[in-house]
């Protein structure tokens, strides 16, 4: 059997990773509309192209059938089987993988229960997963893990702070991904990840300021500001799980009356409802249970809260609600949009939510693409 040097993502100058993420993020185009998007010269962009064509990560595509008299554009195309990233969304319970093409397009998802929470185990298993995908795809450039915890920068590397879900403390978790499997790794908080990837490639695309709530056992935001996602000294930004949104009423689990934890999570949901899911919850106020409806009001109600903290403070154009318990933004949509409207600045715009599908491998998507922005 002989081994092939295994392929490596390039070293790409600030140039070509200017053209190639306008083109990730903005989809296949001329080279006269990249000259006016990036202001670049029409020769510069020529030399680039020609780069990255030579790199194989774009090619010409075909024409633009020209409009009036003029002669017909050459589409540049970036070449989605140029490269394939693999995520992971780590969890106290299950490991989420899923492997995507240059474009952020999934080409595979896979789920594997943690039989061990131990760092090394955890990082094992990982490597497992890269080697099999390594198998089938031969242009795999970087890893991206993302968890619910906090993650920051040290000596140019990402370490895990904490993880409550995983019980781990600080894990220098980018030099033990990188290590056992020899390729780029990016590190990120979940939320983030998610809101960074549904402004690349999902519901966010084409908007320059988005703000991402996940909603499930807990509650995170990620805001992207003028294209830019926020992430704080600590990687905590976009936490409001205590938000106080009521000024009385049940208390969260650290004892604040009329917290978010208290109000919005799926636990409060469903202990406010004495139901044993959320679903149930759902099922129970719609066949006329009063307790587990006001659980469901008082949720929704928190949740405009919250939208309208967002807008009022990042100003964006489009609220994504997503996460297990999306579903409480579509209850009662006008409970909802009362509370947003009254804790609106006045002149802001009340932003209907966005309520988008979630599976939890989503988060390894976002996981993956968080690998591809690693690199461009
Ligand atoms: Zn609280």
């Amino acid at each position: 059997m002989t081994t092939r040097a295994a392929w490596t993502w390039p070293t790409l100058h600030d140039g070509q990773r200017t053209v190639l993420l306008d083109m990730l993020i903005h989809g296949d185009m001329s080279r006269a509309e990249l000259a006016r998007r990036t202001g670049m010269s029409r020769g510069s962009l020529t030399r680039l192209s020609r780069d990255l064509t030579a790199l194989d990560l774009v090619e010409e595509g075909e024409t633009d059938a020209p409009l009036g008299r003029g002669r017909p554009a050459e589409r540049l195309r970036l070449r989605p089987e140029a490269a394939q990233f693999v995520g992971f969304k780590l969890t106290g319970e299950a490991l989420y993988a899923a492997v995507t093409d240059l474009t952020g397009a999934v080409l595979v998802t896979e789920e594997h229960p943690l039989e061990s929470r131990a760092v090394e185990d955890v990082i094992e298993l990982m490597g497992q997963v890269v080697d099999r995908q390594r198998e089938t795809y031969d242009r795999v450039a970087a890893v991206g893990v993302c968890l619910a915890g906090d993650v920051r920068q040290r000596r140019g590397m990402t370490e895990m702070v904490s993880s409550y879900f995983l019980g781990w403390g600080k894990v220098p978790i980018e030099r033990l991904i990188r290590d056992r499997t020899g390729l780029p790794i990016a590190v990120a908080n979940d939320v983030q990840a998610l809101a960074a990837a549904h402004h690349w490639f999902g519901a966010g695309r084409g908007h320059r300021s988005m703000v991402l709530i996940g909603l499930g056992a807990g509650i995170g935001v990620g805001a992207v500001v003028d294209d830019k996602l926020l992430q704080g000294s600590r990687g905590r930004a976009g936490k409001i799980g205590h938000l106080p949104v009521e000024c009385s009423g049940p208390t969260c689990d650290r004892g604040h009356a009329g917290c978010v934890s208290a109000f919005v999570t799926i636990p409060a949901i469903t202990r406010a409802a004495g139901t044993d899911s959320l679903d149930a919850t759902f099922e129970a106020a719609r066949s006329g249970d009063r307790r587990a409806h006001e659980a469901l009001v008082a949720a929704a109600r928190g949740l405009g809260a919250v939208g309208a903290y967002l807008i009022n403070m990042f100003d964006p154009e489009k609220v994504i609600i997503t996460g297990e318990g999306r579903a409480v933004a579509e209850y009662i949509p006008a409970e909802l949009q009362d509370s947003l409207r009254s804790r609106l600045d006045p002149d802001a715009k009340p932003l209907q939510f966005d309520v988008q599908p979630f599976q939890f491998s989503d988060y390894a998507w976002a996981a993956a693409i968080s690998a591809i922005q690693r690199l461009v």
